[in-house]
């Protein structure tokens, strides 16, 4: 199958699962389809929500689009077509998102990013699998927390995990071990996870920070920041369908918000276009209680959306 061919069919798919927008280029995934040839939109959840941003005006029109069934390179198609010099996405299959305000009468929350945007340049770019990530965790300078650890902990678990949970930092038995979340909390998180009847090896479990902070102190921005780019590559890889948000730390920092989490808890929130779902952190279970209840609807909201997710495939 050809460039052109495979990418058509990439966006169709993207189409079809209610998405709009293709975000490199500062065109709609319609705008995308019509340069490449394609037929009108056929799919009616589609045509309702579609995103009628408009083409940047220093773009050519769109109808100028290239000859169907011609075999140019279809980035130099859409370049030519005034998409943005960004890199464009690798036309591949992906595991499909689900489409916003799809999960029961739950509400929108907060957004952050959108998908499938390209990160990171430069060495960044390079880390195209989970080992190649956790490789470049085990020798990152970025922040000074590698020099106190004892070993990284860049996460673990399935490489193609549909389910994602993210906590703050490695604690001191994560730190001795290099694994998440295999301490009292974690042994927790296991068992709350086998209450949605998700084995911890389905799952992808990770932190947003992949050394542990001295004596447990609370991460600095600067080390988030030196960190993130771990964390946003894995999920890019992963394309988990929901990712459970583990404490206020976590939830305010992948949400770039300071709003408590009893105010963050009960929403869908979107990160990099991934739904995600904030819960109290396990640890704080252990101290209260009284928070299990919330915490097992919070961990039923993310089941839902689990299960009501498009299924993977081409
Ligand atoms: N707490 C976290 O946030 N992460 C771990 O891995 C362990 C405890």
């Amino acid at each position: 199958m050809d460039a052109k061919e495979q990418l058509r069919r990439y966006l169709e798919q993207r189409r079809d699962m209610g998405e709009t927008e293709l975000v490199l280029d500062g065109l709609t995934v319609d705008e995308a389809l019509r340069i490449l040839g394609a037929g009108p939109v056929t799919n009616k959840n589609t045509s309702a929500t579609i995103d009628r941003r408009e083409v940047p005006s220093s773009s050519p029109p769109i109808e100028r689009e290239a000859p169907v069934g011609t075999t140019v390179d279809w980035r130099e198609t859409l370049r030519a077509a005034g998409a943005g010099p960004g890199e464009l996405m690798a036309a591949k299959p992906v595991k499909p998102i689900v489409p916003e305000e799809q999960v029961d009468a739950t509400p929108s929350g907060l957004t952050v990013g959108t998908p499938s945007v390209e990160l990171f340049g430069g060495p960044m770019a390079l880390l195209d699998s989970l080992d190649k990530i956790a490789a470049h965790v085990a020798s990152c300078t970025r922040c000074p927390l590698y020099s106190t650890a004892t070993n990284p902990v860049p996460g673990e678990g399935n490489p193609n995990a549909d389910f994602m949970c993210v906590g703050e930092a490695p604690g001191a038995t994560e730190d001795e071990t290099g694994r998440p979340f295999i301490g009292a909390a974690g042994q927790l998180l296991t068992k709350i996870l086998s209450a949605i009847d998700l084995k911890r090896e389905d799952v992808f479990i990770c932190n947003v920070l992949k050394h542990r902070p001295p004596g447990n102190r609370n991460p600095r921005p600067e080390e988030v920041t030196a960190c993130g780019p771990y964390l946003i590559k894995q999920i890019e890889l992963i394309r988990p369908k929901v990712i459970l948000a583990l404490g206020t730390f976590a939830a305010q920092t992948l949400l770039d918000t300071k709003l408590s989490i009893g105010k963050l808890r009960g929403q869908v929130h979107r990160y990099y276009g991934v739904p995600l779902v904030v819960t109290y952190h396990p640890a704080a279970l252990l101290r209260n209680p009284g928070w299990k209840r919330p915490t097992w609807e919070d961990v039923q909201l993310a089941r839902r959306i689990l299960d009501s997710a498009p299924s993977s495939g081409a």
